[in-house]
């Protein structure tokens, strides 16, 4: 088939996307499509509708995943695509569905084209990859890789005291476990970039090797309150003072580290927080991003140096560490597939890394597991403007479809 390479149909991956919309669409042209909401079982009962017409068999498995599966002519492990279905409040119209409607868009170029695969190929819909309505995010990927207890994970309650369990059987998408995935030849998840790399660099393809990894620490700084007007300069301990200096400190360290790294400090409190009053409580939080562990690690020596030369002065300051993941590195031969597909479609790409994350990085753990990125106009994303070009989710879904071509084969 060297030369007449099969191509997805633009038009129709356009025209779908913009149907999956419709499910929860906000008056900004966005998306609310919180799991397990009313919206999230229609667009769940739209997609087997889909799904159905073309063929394929639908199973549920007792977290609420979709699996909907083109029989192959051999009966082995499928080669798996797909993404999430649910979204943030006023989220965007891509992030997750994407990677859905691009399986979806596999199998129609398939089955159009009267192409039956070898392996057989299953598109899945992870339930409640956001945590926006049942923390936390990628809640039943977790499950399924054994990163979370299922019983736990069941009694998450939303905003009105629902639990995730309630919920799943109020939609009527809680289905067998022995459904659960377990053995796939591969799974591939095109998604959106969230960040704006691709877009700044003017690639249409991002080759994910990875998800990277990460530290959170909490900060806690204790100084004394007095009255703002009275109590003169030398004699105060002022917790935010202390605090604005050891953020100063950690950047300088931290901004020297790596230009890769990726550091925030997104929560602050200061208490009293009353204008006449000077602060005796300051709690701020240090995340840090980076592949290599190696990296994270003096990100943590940082924090340990800064603890030190902060110890013993005019306030009382500690610092906890909230959680960590490491970095997951995703299949080596699959990341090396996907760059062979882009190159053979003639798209520009780049390997990169993921600094969100997603379900694929938890899959990682049972099945061999790569990631296709396509550029995010501004890089906005979890946002009604959130976008990304046609063409560019077309050539995303090209390089899934030759993918999978090309594993067909092997
Ligand atoms: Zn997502």
């Amino acid at each position: 088939m060297e030369g007449q390479k099969l191509l997805i149909d633009g038009q129709r991956l356009r025209e779908t996307l913009e149907r999956f919309a419709d499910f929860g669409r906000t008056s900004n042209n966005g998306v609310t499509r919180l799991s397990l909401s009313e919206e999230d079982r229609q667009v769940r009962d739209y997609f087997c509708e889909c799904c159905k017409e073309l063929g394929m068999e639908i199973t549920i498995d007792d977290l609420g995943n979709i699996y909907a599966t083109l029989p192959g002519i051999e009966d082995k492990a499928p080669i798996l695509m797909g993404s999430h279905l649910d979204s943030v409040k006023k989220g965007g119209r891509f992030d997750g569905v994407l990677g859905v409607v691009a399986g979806l868009e596999v199998v129609r170029t398939l089955v159009e084209n009267k192409v039956v695969p070898r392996l057989p190929l299953t598109i899945v819909n992870f339930t409640n990859e956001e945590g926006a309505r049942f923390e936390p995010s990628m809640m039943s990927s977790g499950i399924l890789s054994g990163k979370f207890d299922k019983e736990e994970m069941f009694k998450k309650t939303d905003a009105s005291g629902i639990t995730f369990g309630e919920a799943l059987r109020a939609i009527g998408y809680e289905g067998k476990q022995k459904a659960r995935l377990n053995d796939a030849r591969a799974f591939l998840e095109l998604h959106i970039e969230q960040g704006p790399i691709l877009e700044q660099e003017s690639l249409s393809i991002g080759v994910v090797e990875c998800v990277v990894g990460m530290v959170c620490y909490e900060w806690e700084v204790l100084g004394e309150s007095d009255h703002a007007g009275t109590t003169p300069m030398p004699l105060r301990k002022d917790a935010l003072f202390t605090a604005v200096d050891m953020m100063m400190e950690l950047r300088n360290k931290l901004t020297k580290l790596d230009k890769e790294l990726v550091y925030t400090m997104g929560r602050v409190n200061a208490e009293p927080n009353i204008h006449t009053v000077i602060p005796d409580r300051v709690v701020f939080s240090l995340e840090a991003r980076h592949k290599d562990p190696k990296v994270i690690q003096e990100v943590e020596n940082i924090i340990a140096s800064v603890q030190e030369s902060f110890s013993g002065k005019e306030c009382e300051v500690k610092n906890r560490k909230l959680w960590g993941r490491d970095t997951v590195m995703f299949d080596e031969a699959l990341c090396g597939a996907l760059e062979k597909s882009a190159e053979s479609l003639g798209y520009s790409y780049k390997r990169m890394v993921s600094g969100a994350g997603h379900d694929a990085q938890f899959i990682a753990s049972m099945v061999p597991t790569a990631m296709v990125f396509v550029p995010s106009i501004n890089g906005k994303s979890h946002s009604e403007v959130e976008c990304t070009e046609w063409e560019d989710c077309e050539k995303g879904v090209n390089v899934l479809l030759e993918t999978v071509m090309e594993l067909q084969s092997k």
